[in-house]
């Protein structure tokens, strides 16, 4: 077990008590935060601007990165994924999304999940460990040095979601502390406004972040109209049913501020929950709960040993069509980086040789 503190967890205030404490002064706090998160470096050997003697004292007691890459997988619409392991080598897996307009980062919360979601591969890894903040970060940092170079400025905005492997909403505590961390202008600079997170429905965290002024966007997975069905989709239905979860819902969407964006993503599985009367279902909850949030919908991204098929596109055509009669925005999400297992859902620490443009690098 490594005991070295892991910098890239601490804020610039806990990165300069950290300095003080080993006897140098704060403003080598100031100048490691940056090194780290500004200019993305993941050695002490390349902070060449910090006296030798030092760098040796921080080898012994910290380290500036934890995460080494396994794989790198290039999909054909330009999506990378990463497959990653943890100092005591758990998995962890990042994706980057190059849009026209902007990047889009999906990291992990967690290696594995604990959730039992029946049409996500995560699930069947079950729960291996929830990531530390620094492990948040990190996959940041690996992402943009990759699509970049090494601190080298993003040509576009960088857009953050939570929406990897695990649930997010059980390692809320380090959630918040990695985008606390990310969102200072002396590093990374990727404000909360820039980041979403998607839960299953802890509800009692829902909560939580409805008191929480510099919150990321909230995103929830529903993939079902009904308790009977979302029973059996998504077992921590059983634990939040769709009343409770709807009702903090709208407790929530009460405390939108001006720009900030609340929505519904709803996996489209073939014959399963993507009927005419599912849609009108759907749509009724959302009205009876006076909720506003619009609604995506995920074509479901298949997976060998998962029993769905994704719906025609004519089905999610029709279905986007009801929910709008009735009123609601709905958005038909376009799959990205299927073919190299890192759509939603396909995170599983796939480690594959196939696949078109299949790309293997050490760490
Ligand atoms: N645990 C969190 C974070 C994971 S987000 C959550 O459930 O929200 C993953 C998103 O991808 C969720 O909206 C989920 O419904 C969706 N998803 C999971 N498996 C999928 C699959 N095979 N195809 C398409 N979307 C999937």
């Amino acid at each position: 077990m490594d005991k070295r503190t892991d910098l890239v967890g601490l804020s610039q205030a806990e990165l300069v008590g950290f300095v003080q404490q080993i006897g140098e002064p704060a403003y080598r706090g100031r100048q490691i935060f940056a090194a780290v998160q500004h200019r993305r470096l993941r050695s002490f050997d390349e902070m060449s601007d910090l006296p030798k003697a030092l760098r040796e004292r921080l080898r012994e007691t910290a380290t500036a990165s934890t995460l080494t890459v396994e794989s790198r997988y290039l999909s054909a619409d330009g999506t990378r994924r990463f497959l990653m392991k943890t100092h005591d080598n758990f998995p962890v897996e990042t994706v980057f999304i190059p849009e026209e307009r902007r990047d889009t980062i999906c990291f992990s919360s967690q290696s594995g999940c604990p959730l039992q979601c029946t049409f996500c591969l995560t699930a069947q890894l079950g729960l291996l460990r929830s990531l530390t903040p620094g492990e948040i970060v990190e996959q940041i940092i690996i992402a943009l040095n990759d699509a970049y170079g090494v601190g080298e400025k993003p040509p576009r905005g960088t857009n953050l979601v939570g929406m990897g492997a695990g649930e997010p909403f059980l390692n809320f505590d380090s959630l918040l502390r990695a985008t606390r961390i990310m969102a200072d202008p002396q590093g990374l600079f990727i404000v909360p406004h820039r980041v979403t997170v998607s839960t299953a429905g802890v509800v009692p965290r829902i909560r939580e972040l409805a008191t929480i002024p510099d919150r990321p966007h909230l995103a929830i997975s529903l993939a079902a109209p009904t308790d009977e069905l979302r029973d059996v989709l998504m077992p921590i239905n059983k634990k939040w049913p769709l009343e409770e979860l709807l009702g903090a819902c709208r407790e929530f969407e009460q405390t939108l501020k001006a720009g900030e964006r609340f929505t519904f993503e709803y996996v489209m599985l073939d014959g399963i929950n993507d009927s005419d009367e599912q849609a009108r279902q759907l749509a009724n909850l959302l009205n009876r709960h006076d909720l506003h949030a619009k609604v995506n919908l995920i074509p479901h991204n298949p997976a060998d040993p998962l029993p769905y098929q994704p719906s025609p596109a004519t089905r999610v055509e029709m279905f986007k069509g009801i929910l709008e009669s009735k009123g609601i925005h709905t958005f038909v999400r376009k799959p990205r980086g299927r073919d190299i297992f890192a759509a939603c859902g396909q995170l599983a620490a796939v480690t594959q040789t196939v696949g078109l443009g299949a790309n293997s690098q050490g760490g």
